[in-house]
């Protein structure tokens, strides 16, 4: 079918809006029309040539929308189901086996090489293939091609233009605290980078109780929406050492940490704020090949750091629960998201770059 997409035709330059051809849905596969796609950081990433994705290509990977067709065999969607759309694992593997796909080896491959497992293209234009399946979606469309393993029905009356990083930079935020730290009622928590992953982290690790969560940031723009997801204390990263802002507040430091700036200098900063043997989760993707510098003392006291990619969540578990946590107030999506429409994707683009807005979402 005739679909329209944002196509990046060279990295680094802008998309641009163009109508091409998106196969109908295969064996396995689920059409869905899209309602809207948030922007993530790692779309920006991709298309600057920071991490790896061929050219020409259409990206977005926080797609949500109905089912618009489904493939032979798809028995766990039908026609008009409201779905939010995530992240690719084979399903065969010991680890997705194990209910933990996010450590499935065979994930990059499926997410982040343009095409099909059996190397079929699925969007295509007059002059050969275009690179889709991005992240097992390349939702920066009006419509995109996924399988049904990795589509996630909610409830029809969720918005879904508040709900399509459910499938990426929340899930990633809230399962880092929930699925990684699992922090003890009444512990203490700190917060670093506040954009949509660190406030996600923020809410789930107000929910699970604890008695003090600290959001960090270089933005006072942002500290309002950490109180709304839950903050109890706001540190203005800017107005000095971190270690030293967060022990003003809790003298012995924080029992775990989040970092989800992307920085290195901050996961330092996190990981020397937690008490002697807290934990801190990196979340925050930096570009290929960024090293991190930790001084010994820090880590031989016993502190321990885990990443954690997408959550370490499992989507078919964990976005359902993202949206009973939205239902009650303890994630505020509407606080943070800006619509776009898809022509505007250049500016949705910058504003997430540049801080201004947490969440653009592009509505095609
Ligand atoms: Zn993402
Ligand atoms: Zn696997």
């Amino acid at each position: 079918m005739k679909i329209t997409a944002a196509v990046l035709r060279a990295v680094g330059q802008p998309f641009s809006i163009e109508s091409v051809t998106l196969d109908d849905p295969g064996p396995g596969e689920v059409l869905v029309e899209i309602a809207g796609t948030g922007v993530c950081h790692t779309d920006i990433s991709f298309k600057q040539g920071h991490w790896p994705f061929p050219v020409p290509s259409v990206l977005g990977h926080e797609g949500a929308g109905r089912v618009a067709a489904v493939g032979a065999g798809v028995t766990s969607l039908a026609v008009g189901d409201h779905v939010v759309m995530s992240n690719a694992s084979c399903g065969a593997c010991p680890s997705c086996l194990s209910g933990m796909p996010a450590w499935c080896p065979n994930a990059s491959r499926l997410n982040n090489s343009g095409c099909r497992p059996d190397g079929s293209s699925t969007l295509h234009d007059d002059a050969g293939d275009i690179h889709g399946n991005f992240v097992a979606q390349s939702s920066f469309a009006s419509h995109a091609l996924s399988r049904d393993r990795f589509v996630v029905k909610v409830p029809e009356d969720i918005p879904l233009h508040l709900v399509g990083s459910f499938g990426c930079g929340i899930q990633t935020g809230a399962g880092a605290v929930l699925n990684v730290l699992k922090p003890a009622p009444g512990s203490t928590a700190l917060i670093v980078g506040l954009g949509a992953v660190g406030l996600a982290a923020v809410a789930a690790a107000a929910a699970s109780g604890c008695s003090r969560v600290l959001a960090a940031d270089m933005n006072p723009d942002r500290f309002d929406a950490a109180r709304t997801f839950g903050a109890t204390d706001v540190i203005d990263a800017s107005a000095g050492p971190l270690p030293e802002l967060v022990r003003a507040l809790l003298p012995t430091g924080v029992d775990a940490a989040v970092e989800a700036s992307g920085s290195p200098r901050a996961l330092r900063s996190a990981f020397e704020s937690t008490h002697g043997s807290g934990r801190t989760v990196l979340v925050g993707a930096a570009p290929h090949g960024t090293e991190y510098a930790l001084d010994s003392r820090s880590v031989l006291s016993g502190r321990t750091l885990v990443g954690a990619i997408m959550g370490l969540s499992n989507p078919r578990v964990f976005i359902p629960r993202l949206v009973d946590m939205y239902r009650r107030g303890q994630l505020p999506m509407e606080k943070i998201v800006q619509t776009y429409p898809l022509a505007d994707i250049e500016k949705a683009l910058a504003d997430s770059a540049s801080g201004a807005v947490v969440k653009p979402v592009v509505i095609p």
